[in-house]
């Protein structure tokens, strides 16, 4: 079996994981610092503070923007359902754009009808790693003193206008699941180039203290602590910073094989009518997170039929990004016609990409969907037969 997506870990994680264990401070201590200076440096932020996960980072991002009950934060539906649930932590209300065909990204055109005196917020997703046009969205918000936070949970190593994403705006969130570029089991990092931010975010991930864990057993005197405000626990350990240090040096590296897998896949997928792929756009790079295919309205079979039938076939690929408004725990919540959304999430599946990938692999993946998109039978046509 194929695998959809596959963590490029090896003996380097091992070593780094070991040290830490040897050096008797597994939770949040100096291997953190470490891994918020590089990630900082590497995407042209002033700041990281790293936290337990991404769906932590966009639910802070959002407490420090200051969203909270009454409020209304425009969300794609078009995302993982973590985008939405952080607008539902913060106790505001999320409101769904629908996004771009080409990008499956929120764009200013799609978030400015849904703009009103109670929105103080809008995360915009760098979906799969497909950077988001966030230029005219900040040209759009700013004025209005609408905050833009830019979830770039599957975005490390996408570029923006020639830069990497992350330096764009003041709240940048990053995941590091398994299923994103970069992994450390699990753990999230905020970017931001904003001293006071950044101040706000270190005292609210370790449950409001004035000063952390490691500057109390760095200092050489007694350090009394105060909780200045209810804050949370969203630290992430050593154990997991060591390795994230570690997966970053891997980043290029890694951006650079997906992207010639993506290409690969895409001169291959050439020859099925109607399939479409993505595609860079004009304003930056994808690191291709996810792989997806949009299949064409006259596709022989079902997606979930096609998925189960690619599984027969030894290959394992998932339904493309979900939609929140189509889940029960969103059923509730109003939102304007969303038909770019509705039909990529019918419509989109995501192949395997990873970087162990082989050409072997990717022909067996594309064979089979080539198969299974014109060997299947085709009800209209079937349809057409017995009328004539
Ligand atoms: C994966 C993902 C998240 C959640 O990240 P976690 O680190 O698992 O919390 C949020 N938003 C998007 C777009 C994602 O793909």
């Amino acid at each position: 079996m194929i695998p959809v997506a596959r963590p490029e870990l090896g003996e380097a994680e091992w070593r780094a994981l070991r040290e830490v264990v040897e050096s008797g401070w597994v939770a949040q201590g100096p291997r953190v610092e470490a891994f918020e200076r590089a990630l900082a440096a590497r995407c042209g932020a002033a700041h990281g503070v790293a936290l337990s996960s991404c769906t932590a980072a966009l639910h802070l991002a959002l407490v420090v923007a200051g969203v909270g009950p009454g409020d209304e934060v425009v969300v794609p539906s078009l995302s993982f359902i973590a985008t939405a649930n952080a607008v539902r932590h913060a106790g505001a209300t999320p409101v769904f754009a629908d996004v771009d065909a080409g990008t499956q990204n929120l764009t200013a055109a799609t978030i400015a009808p849904l703009l009103g005196a109670r929105t103080r917020a809008v995360i915009v997703v760098h979906q799969a790693g497909m950077p988001a046009d966030v230029a005219p969205v900040h040209a759009l918000c700013d004025p209005l003193g609408v905050a833009v936070v830019e979830d770039a949970a599957c975005a490390i190593g996408s570029v923006y206008r020639d830069a990497p994403v992350g330096g764009h705006s003041d709240l940048v969130a990053f995941s590091f699941h398994p299923r994103k570029v970069l992994t450390t089991g699990e753990g999230g990092m905020l970017l931001t180039s904003r001293e006071d931010l950044a101040v706000r975010l270190r005292r609210l991930r370790e449950h409001g203290m004035s000063v952390s864990a490691s500057e109390r057993h760095r200092s050489d005197r007694v350090v009394l602590e105060q909780y200045l405000e209810p804050g949370f626990n969203y630290r992430m350990t050593d154990l997991q910073a060591a390795m994230g240090v570690v997966q970053l040096d891997r980043l290029d590296g890694l951006v650079a094989r997906r992207r010639a897998l993506a290409d690969a896949y895409r001169e291959r997928l050439a020859a099925l009518p109607g399939v479409r792929v993505p595609q860079d756009p004009p304003h930056g790079r994808t690191n291709h997170q996810s792989y997806w295919v949009v299949l064409p309205d006259d596709a022989p079979a079902d997606r979930d039929d096609l998925l189960a039938r690619l599984h027969a076939r030894g290959v394992s690929c998932r339904r493309g990004i979900m939609a929140a408004h189509l889940e029960p725990a969103y059923a509730g919540t109003a939102s304007a016609p969303l038909p770019v959304t509705e039909h990529l999430t019918r419509r989109s599946l995501i192949l395997p990409l990873h970087h162990a990938l082989t050409a072997a692999e990717q022909d067996q993946v594309v064979d089979a969907l080539a198969a299974e998109l014109h060997a299947a039978p085709a009800p209209r046509a079937a349809a057409h037969a017995a009328q004539a």
